[in-house]
């Protein structure tokens, strides 16, 4: 689907990343764990192609229109906007595709739906929990349908039981019908979480990072397991 291919990366004079490959492939999730600081932040820009690697390294997609979603690292809901304006605007404002208001409206209507947040559309982010923000952030990112969803720390500034409710909820949407999700990437300070969630956990080394390790996750995960006992979408 995506693969990084021998790619280091400096800011400045400071590498940051060192070396790194890894290949994402079709139907999978894959958690990126390491220390603060490593550049887990860093290798998802340079999958977004928002960086590029330094000589010889390469960001290859699987195919030349392949569309990527992103949820970053720290909520970045437009505070005078609603709900339903946030998951719009990139929508109509995009680089690469550019929808109708029409048809902006209608995709972000069907992403926030998708979430449980239909009722909650003309809200504005502070009128929303936290968990419900983060939703609005993941309708966000789904609105133009990607293949691939990237995700920062999706839930690291909430508490347990919404990160886990929310973390049945991403198992849900990914096995939806209603989204192309094919892959997810996902980067976590949790090792619970990327056990709980993912196929293949990869370990980043203190900076610069390189890879250190990319472990299959031995246990049935609940989707490997089945996703029948999983909880439907709650409020
Ligand atoms: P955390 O777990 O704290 O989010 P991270 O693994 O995501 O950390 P990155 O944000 O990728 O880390 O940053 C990796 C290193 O690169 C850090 O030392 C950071 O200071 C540095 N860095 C990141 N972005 C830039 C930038 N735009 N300019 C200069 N240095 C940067
Ligand atoms: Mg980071």
């Amino acid at each position: 689907m995506l693969s990084l291919r021998n790619c280091s990366l400096s800011f400045g004079n400071v590498p940051v990343l060192d070396n790194v490959s890894l290949d994402v492939y079709r139907n999978e999730f894959i958690s990126i764990l390491g220390p603060s600081g490593c550049g887990k932040s860093t290798t998802l820009r340079l999958m977004l192609r928002l960086l590029s690697p330094e000589g010889g390294g390469e960001v290859a997609y699987s195919s030349p229109d392949l569309s990527l979603g992103m949820v970053f690292q720290k909520p970045v809901l437009m505070p005078w906007l609603s709900a339903l304006q946030n998951v719009m605007l990139p929508l109509e404002l995009g680089p690469k595709k550019k929808f109708s208001k029409k048809e902006a409206r209608e995709k972000a209507e069907s992403a926030l739906r998708l979430v449980g947040l239909q009722d909650f559309q003309n809200h504005f982010p502070h009128q929303l929990s936290g968990g419900m923000q983060q939703r609005a952030a993941i309708a966000r990112a789904l609105a133009a349908d990607p293949t691939v969803l990237l995700m920062d720390e999706p839930f690291g500034a909430l508490d347990e039981l919404t990160r886990e409710k929310l973390n049945f909820e991403l198992l849900r949407l990914w096995e939806s019908p209603e989204t192309s999700l094919s892959s997810i990437v996902m980067v976590t300070h949790s090792i619970q979480e990327s056990v709980l969630l993912s196929d293949r956990v990869v370990m980043m080394s203190p900076r610069p990072a390189g890879v250190t390790d990319i472990i299959p996750v031995p246990l049935p995960s609940p989707r490997q397991a089945g996703m029948e006992e999983l909880p439907e979408f709650h409020r």
